[in-house]
């Protein structure tokens, strides 16, 4: 018998470990098809499902002229279109101290093709890279395919989520290329202020190290700290900044993002990262070129499109409302108010619930017995903990929540 020489890539077993979508399908097998009441998914990250988070019609306009126009219908260069390139230049410029130049921007397939780019880019033999905790498990998953070796540095829950940048000095060495933070914060819904941006970037500046800005939920803001861009502190440390369309436009099927490059003082450029960086570009897809083109209006509906107050009043009505609620429930400890994005992180208690004896298994029974979704918080490395999606349409957070409630009550420990 011929014997075939294949074999499984090991690696991307060890990558999907923590993938929330597979775990999330484990969740659901649970699920009760007796039940007839919806199903509420307070576990997704893609709001558009919802009707009330409909995307602005300008958008929607600006997308189909540029396919109409049939100027779009080849590849596009690299890197981007030179209009995309431009006016994201000058989109994310608004808020920082210097403006950036097109050259400063990369055009690419969502915020998570930027993710793999920049890991691609700063792969070298033993590198290693510091990842928060809890964290968005892209960059874990994408850390093994690209061979980095991924230490964790802590969000402290009392300080508001901030870094506990002891911790990052203490797992950083020689070998420590970067470290990432995600900020509005998925999953802790925190926003970081000033102060604590700056000081982020200068533990940088002392490890000598590159700071990766997940700014996928720029904007989405609606507490007191104002969303503020980490590239303001680039000439502390360098910065690469990732964003992209999905969150704040609300749609994450178009895959459009970005990787723009904040430092003033060229260290990127000697350093040869900037060069990887294009490469890495030059062997991946590029953003379907229509979308591209239509960037320039897209980005424009900001200034002036009542979707982006909309959307915002109801992220702060959706995370008032669950943040009151999930305050009231005995076995959950919830210490701040979300400020940004859709997600907050919750802590349980498991002594004053009776038979449930972790977070999967808390999980798993909520989605049988009420068809409530969460993510249970291993999967972040944050175990008996879960994350609580608020960001969806407010009539089936509430109903949502009340099921929770009553589950909770039902479980008490006598
Ligand atoms: C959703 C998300 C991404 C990926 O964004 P896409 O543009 O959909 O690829 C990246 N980082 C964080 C923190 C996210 O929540």
């Amino acid at each position: 018998m011929k014997s075939w020489k294949l074999r499984g890539n090991r690696d991307i077993k060890t990558a999907s470990e923590f993938s929330i979508a597979r775990v999330i399908d484990e969740v659901k097998t649970n699920l009760n098809p007796k039940d007839e009441r919806p199903i509420i998914p307070l576990s997704i990250g893609d709001p558009s499902i919802f009707p009330c988070f409909r995307t602005t019609q300008v958008a929607e306009d600006a997308l189909v002229a540029a396919l109409r126009s049939a100027n779009f219908n080849g590849y596009a260069p690299k890197g981007g279109l030179l209009q995309a390139k431009r006016s994201l230049a000058e989109f994310l410029s608004c808020n920082l101290p210097y403006k950036l130049s097109p050259d400063d921007v990369y055009v690419t397939l969502g915020a998570k093709q930027a993710i793999d780019i920049v890991l691609s880019a700063l792969r070298r033999p033993g590198a290693n890279i510091l990842l928060p905790r809890p964290g968005y498990p892209a960059y874990e998953a994408l850390s093994v395919v690209n061979q980095l070796e991924v230490r964790h540095f802590d969000l402290v829950q009392e300080k508001d989520w901030e870094v506990d940048l002891n911790g990052v000095e203490t797992i950083a060495d020689d070998r420590t290329v970067a470290m990432v933070i995600i900020n509005p914060g998925n999953p802790c819904g925190n926003v970081y202020t000033r102060d604590h941006l700056q000081k982020i970037a200068e533990t940088a500046r002392k490890l000598g190290i590159l700071v990766v800005a997940d700014e996928a939920y720029a904007h989405l803001t609606y507490g007191s700290n104002p969303f503020v861009p980490m590239g303001v502190f680039g000439s502390i440390a360098p910065v690469l900044t990732l964003g992209s369309l999905s969150k704040r436009w609300m749609v994450p099927g178009w895959r459009i993002g970005w990787i723009t490059r904040s430092d003033p003082d060229g260290i990127l450029e000697e350093q040869g990262i900037v060069e990887c960086i294009k490469r890495s570009l030059n062997t991946n897809t590029e953003a379907a070129t229509f979308i591209q083109a239509a960037l320039p209006q897209i980005l424009e509906t900001t200034k002036t499109d009542a979707f982006f107050t909309k959307t915002v009043n109801i992220l702060k009505e959706d995370a008032d409302v669950c943040y009151e609620q999930l305050k009231e429930i005995p076995c959950f400890t919830c210490l701040q108010k979300p400020q940004g994005s859709l997600f907050l992180m919750v802590k349980l208690d498991l002594t004053l619930l009776q038979g449930i004896n972790n977070d999967m298994e808390f999980c798993s029974k909520l989605a049988k017995e009420e068809s409530v979704i969460l993510l249970p918080g291993f999967v972040l490395r944050m175990k008996d903990w879960v994350r609580v999606t608020f960001g969806i349409e407010p009539s089936a957070l509430e109903e949502g929540l009340a099921r929770i409630k009553a589950f909770c009550l039902r479980y008490a420990a006598k």
